[in-house]
């Protein structure tokens, strides 16, 4: 069998062929350690019976390790000059397809309504490009496609914020974000060596489960998002004074929101940074009822 694309000697080679040279801009760190690769597809689940969607294939090192196990592969890369290498690399895999475009605006439901129909479940797997990591976990949590899970690798200090718990430095909207649709749980460290070239910061494998049912029920989605995102505005702020400072009309609905946060007994001199995200979810279940349905 041909060696693994990701070895530091084949890498080298297949970079070289192409005289290719890697673009900071796009977050291009390449894996080049087989063992990390293969525990990222472990913590995957992967089998025969798994559609995956990969974002920033790269060289194909991850895709090859995914393409040996799942039923089949759906790759998302931005960079023009990576798809003749990919098309060399993955030559014997007949169950990839390697898609030319930014994944923040790939239709994905679609490309699973096209690709997937044989699969009996999906799963996201990817080393994610680092100066989009959030905007791409949201995107595919948002869009509430049909996923059991996503397993990425990113940095850790997000990883940390992603799986953080109330009255944390790293807990903020990302950590509510996230936990609302998934059960969110690092899996593994992994030190700057197994990239090329090296990145500034660690890394971690994050797994997200995908929950059936989010963690709570809320009357108004979006309102609860902006809810929190206001609570956080300013993290020395009290809850109150995040609120009134950063909810639209905040100053004039300050005796609405004062009398709100009575009732469902959460003291507004607390700081956003200690609600649990069902405290969250009852204030803002209050809060929707007083002011978007009066
Ligand atoms: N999967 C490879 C590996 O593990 O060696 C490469 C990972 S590298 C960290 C990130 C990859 O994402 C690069 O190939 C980069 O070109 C690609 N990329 C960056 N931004 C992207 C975007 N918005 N949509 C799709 N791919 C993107």
């Amino acid at each position: 069998m041909m060696k693994d694309i990701a070895t530091p000697i084949r890498t080298k080679a297949i970079l070289e062929k192409y005289g290719f040279s890697f673009k900071k801009s796009l977050g291009q760190n390449f894996l080049i350690e087989p063992n990390v690769l293969s525990r990222i597809v472990d913590h995957a689940n992967v089998t025969e019976k798994t559609g995956v969607i990969e974002i920033g294939p790269g060289i194909g090192a991850l895709t090859e390790q995914l393409a040996r196990r799942a039923k089949k592969v759906v790759a998302f890369e931005i960079d023009q000059r990576l798809l003749p290498i990919l098309n060399e690399t993955l030559a014997p895999y007949s169950n990839v397809t390697v898609i030319h475009q930014d994944v923040l605006e790939a239709n994905l439901m679609e490309a699973i309504t096209e690709h997937f129909n044989e699969c009996e479940e999906i799963m996201v797997v990817a080393n994610l490009p680092y100066y989009v990591t959030t905007p791409i976990i949201m995107k595919l949590l948002e869009d509430k496609l049909p996923l059991k899970g996503i397993v990425v690798m990113l940095q850790k200090e997000v990883a940390d914020r992603i799986a953080a718990n109330p009255s944390t430095k790293e807990y903020g909207s990302l950590s509510i974000a996230v936990q609302y649709y998934t059960d969110a749980k690092t899996v593994m460290t992994v030190p700057k060596t197994v990239f090329v070239p090296q990145p500034n910061v660690d890394s971690a494998i994050i797994r997200l489960l995908v929950r059936d049912e989010p963690i709570v029920e809320l009357k108004n989605e979006s309102f609860f998002f902006q809810i929190v995102r206001a609570s956080f505005a300013q993290r020395r702020k009290t809850l109150l004074n995040n609120l009134v400072h950063f909810l639209p009309n905040g100053k004039e609905l300050k005796p609405v929101i004062e009398a709100t946060l009575a009732q469902v007994e959460i003291d507004g001199r607390r700081r956003g940074e200690s609600l649990s995200i069902e405290e969250f979810a009852k204030l803002s279940d209050a809060l929707d009822s007083v002011l978007n349905n009066a």
